[in-house]
């Protein structure tokens, strides 16, 4: 596990997720850094947090990778349980659920990884 440096940067971005618990994706935060920092160094970021577990990713429909807060629970050596992530097609929106899936054990299977994308709408949108 490396240490992050709290570079400017980095707490720039780290700020971006404090604001709320939806998750952001990639796109969105070149386009609201792309005066601050270039595209390169935004990946370099993200994925120095994910591998600090202090962000992880999920992929949406649209196979763009998104960032929340908070580590992911799909390293199943330590928990063999993961959280399903939920997208709104009305407003687009992401986030974490707090729930959890478990994943079945099924013979001569290793699972490594799994994602579950809930798609539907928001509480802001449903009503
Ligand atoms: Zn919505
Ligand atoms: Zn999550």
């Amino acid at each position: 596990m490396s240490i992050i440096r709290k570079t400017k940067t980095v707490k720039l971005l780290l700020k971006e997720f404090n604001k709320s618990n939806e998750a952001i994706s990639v796109i969105e935060l070149i386009d609201k850094f792309n005066k601050k920092m270039d595209k390169t160094t935004v990946y370099r970021i993200l994925d120095r947090l994910e591998d600090s577990r202090i962000l992880h990713s999920f992929v949406d429909q649209d196979g763009l990778k998104r960032y929340a807060k908070g580590a992911s629970n799909t390293d199943f050596n330590n928990e063999p349980e993961i959280h399903p992530h939920f997208l709104c097609e009305d407003c687009g929106t992401s986030s974490c659920l707090p729930v959890t899936i478990q994943i079945p054990d099924i013979p001569n299977y290793t699972i490594k990884s799994a994602e579950h994308l809930l798609i539907g709408r928001c509480k802001d949108c449903v009503s």
